[in-house]
């Protein structure tokens, strides 16, 4: 069931219906909205209380959420959620993540991190635990790679992001990152879900490379399930039969989401489409289809790089890229 309150209503008041559904043995998520706070209710819900809820002072009114997702659903929040990473708010501000694919060194991420402010990012991306599919394939600079990202992107003034695989990292991750990512293979690790549900960063949910969009969905139910509900989705391709392209990006999902949930959802046209020079169109796409702002990998030089070179783009590349979208994006 989700409970909305009324616009004028205290912490106190949501607070005191919240003890009252809990004392009923229902377990209660409270998500602030601009301008109205909803209580979404967990549990056994009977008509009854339908009903009565509905009587309770400061509660507008309580509705029945028939599908398996409830919390990250439209009806629990029609603003449309915005997520805070740093001063960038996602779902509001037009938002362009960028940086490579892992990071390598001090050097490349200081030009990185300069290049791409410049050109107009707003959040810096970099893997440091780097989920590979060759278990002899890089696998990144772990601890001290945090440590870089998070340098370059404070000498440059930009939130940083990165991905945490493993449940016993989230708490360094967290440490380092503005916002936690959660890779395309771990979508349905149910423990690292549930462990970033409990700390209260952003996170950047990647579609898993063959989820349909209800089970994307439900994970990130598991993530506001633990009560944090800055959560961001990103559709970065997922497995068909084509194997010209490394992905397929599935534009129709991005519309989709946008219709059944409040959460911003950002579009991965570099690891969607495996080749720099589709990187461009289907940002396009994307953007079009109503995704609230992209992630783009970018290197110094992508001929070197230790992983995704030939999807990412180099400085003039990404630099003429954000003009190019500029009429695009919000
Ligand atoms: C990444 O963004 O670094 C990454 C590994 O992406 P994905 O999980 O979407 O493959
Ligand atoms: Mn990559």
């Amino acid at each position: 069931m989700i409970i909305v309150m009324k616009k004028d209503t205290e912490t106190h008041e949501i607070k005191a219906v919240c003890e009252r559904l809990e004392s009923m043995n229902l377990s209660c998520h409270v998500i602030e909205g601009v301008n109205q706070s909803v209580i979404g209710v967990i549990g056994e819900i009977t008509d009854d209380l339908l009903e009565q809820a509905e009587q309770w002072s400061k509660v507008e009114k309580a509705l029945r959420v028939g599908k398996p997702y409830k919390l990250v659903s439209k009806e629990c929040q029609p603003d449309g959620t915005i997520v805070k990473v740093g001063s960038v708010q996602i779902g509001k501000d037009s938002v362009v993540i960028a940086g490579p694919c892992a990071v390598e060194t001090e050097d490349q991420m200081h030009l990185t991190a300069k290049a791409v402010k410049q050109a107009g990012a707003n959040i810096l991306r970099g893997g440091a635990f780097k989920p590979r599919t060759s278990p002899y394939a890089f696998q990144g600079l772990k601890q001290k790679g945090l440590q870089l990202l998070r340098e370059a992107g404070d000498e440059y003034g930009l939130p940083v992001v990165t991905e945490v695989v493993d449940p016993r990292d989230v708490e360094v991750v967290a440490k380092h990152a503005h916002m936690l990512q959660i890779g395309a293979r771990n979508m349905q690790n149910f423990s690292l879900l549930q462990e970033v549900g409990q700390t209260k960063k952003p996170v950047l949910l990647k579609r898993g490379l063959s989820s349909t969009v209800q089970e994307w969905l439900m994970a990130a139910e598991y993530i506001m399930a633990e009560g944090n509900s800055q959560v961001v989705l990103c559709e970065r391709g997922i497995r068909t039969f084509e194997p010209w392209t490394r992905n397929t990006l599935d534009i129709s999902a991005i519309a989709l989401v946008k219709e059944v949930s409040h959460l911003p959802v950002l579009a991965d046209p570099s690891h969607a489409s495996g080749k720099r020079s589709l990187v461009e169109p289907l940002a396009k796409a994307a953007l079009a289809a109503g995704a609230d702002g992209l992630i783009i990998e970018v290197h110094p030089n992508p001929d070197q790089a230790l992983s995704d070179g030939p999807q990412s783009l180099n400085f003039d590349e990404f630099t003429s890229f954000m003009s190019n979208i500029k009429g695009d994006s919000r």
